[in-house]
């Protein structure tokens, strides 16, 4: 098997530029209403996209149509506007765009890097990591997941605050799933894809994707796209010491207290302190501030949060 590189097309760029120093994104699932965790990834994204006089693009992760949460993509939307982060792009909606998928799945079809898996849930019991059973059987694609498969090889990456993380493919991660069952596409293959695609050079987010980063590095290796940097920004937990998230009920952003809440988030970063202003002005200070060395290089924050 060899990689190669694929037949998309080249990132459209606006100014038909095909390289930019740093493109960054902000990309929520409406799983739920943005709360204060999802505030801190957005500020961050945006103030070190435009502390390097990059561009910040919005991207709303919405293939997972079961788990999408009645109202917050509209309340993302709004919490954009409130806050005033100003995307250098139109918004990207990912429902919009399965075909683009569905061409990506069928060109690493055609390569032979992706196999029809018929193994439920249930048999594949408390094995985190696939054991490639499916992986010779031939399946037809229609109605099974499809993995992709991996290679004995270690994945390594520098990331800016967390530092250098590591994975071996076969015996940390084994082959994963690009395409459910229930014919959702996962959010590993959307994320690589439209990453690509929109020119991304820079991910910031949530230190709970680390573990996704190699999969998502080894797929982009697959496909011949140009690999990214990363920052995974240390997590805010509330009183019982999880992560904020509709689940654990995390307060959705009260868009009236914008403000305040950013004021919060900054320090929440130990950022140097800005003042109450407009939410567009506090940006504006933050962005001049902005340094990455003052955030805890962990993966949580201390304290808890709502
Ligand atoms: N959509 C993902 C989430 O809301 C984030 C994806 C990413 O930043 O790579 O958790």
């Amino acid at each position: 098997m060899s990689i190669r590189n694929p037949s998309l097309p080249l990132p459209l760029i606006k100014g038909g530029k095909a390289e930019e120093n740093y493109v960054g994104r902000f990309a929520p699932s409406p799983t739920g209403p943005l709360h204060f965790g999802s505030l801190i990834t957005a500020v961050a994204s945006y103030c070190d996209a435009k502390a390097q006089h990059g561009r910040w693009l919005v991207r709303i992760e919405d293939t997972d149509i079961p788990r999408i949460y009645p109202g917050s993509e509209a309340h993302i939307l709004r919490s954009l506007d409130a806050f005033q982060f100003e995307p250098d792009g139109e918004i990207l909606f990912q429902k919009d765009r399965l075909a683009i998928y569905e061409d990506v799945l069928e060109q690493l079809a055609e390569q032979g890097w992706v196999y029809a898996c018929q193994c439920t849930r249930k048999m594949l019991g408390s094995n985190h990591i696939y054991a490639g059973t499916c992986r010779n059987l031939q399946l037809s694609f229609a109605q099974q997941a499809i993995r992709l498969k991996v290679t004995d090889t270690d994945i390594c990456f520098e990331d800016r605050l967390q530092g250098r993380h590591c994975s071996n493919l076969q015996h940390d991660l084994g082959d994963f799933v690009l395409k459910r069952r229930d014919g959702i596409i996962n959010y590993q293959l959307a994320v690589v894809v439209d990453d690509y695609l929109q020119g991304i050079t820079d991910v910031v987010r949530g230190a709970d994707l680390l573990d996704n980063t190699e999969r998502q590095i080894w797929l982009g290796r697959v496909l011949g796209y140009p690999e990214l940097r990363y920052l995974h920004l240390p997590l805010a937990m509330n009183d019982q010491g999880q992560k904020l998230s509709k689940q654990n009920l995390a307060q959705p952003l009260d868009l009236n207290q914008a403000p305040l809440l950013l004021q919060q988030a900054l320090t929440a970063l130990h950022q140097p302190p800005v003042v109450l202003d407009t939410p567009a002005r506090m940006l504006q200070q933050a962005i001049a501030q902005w340094s990455i060395d003052a955030i805890p290089h962990t993966t949580q924050l201390q304290g808890s949060y709502a």
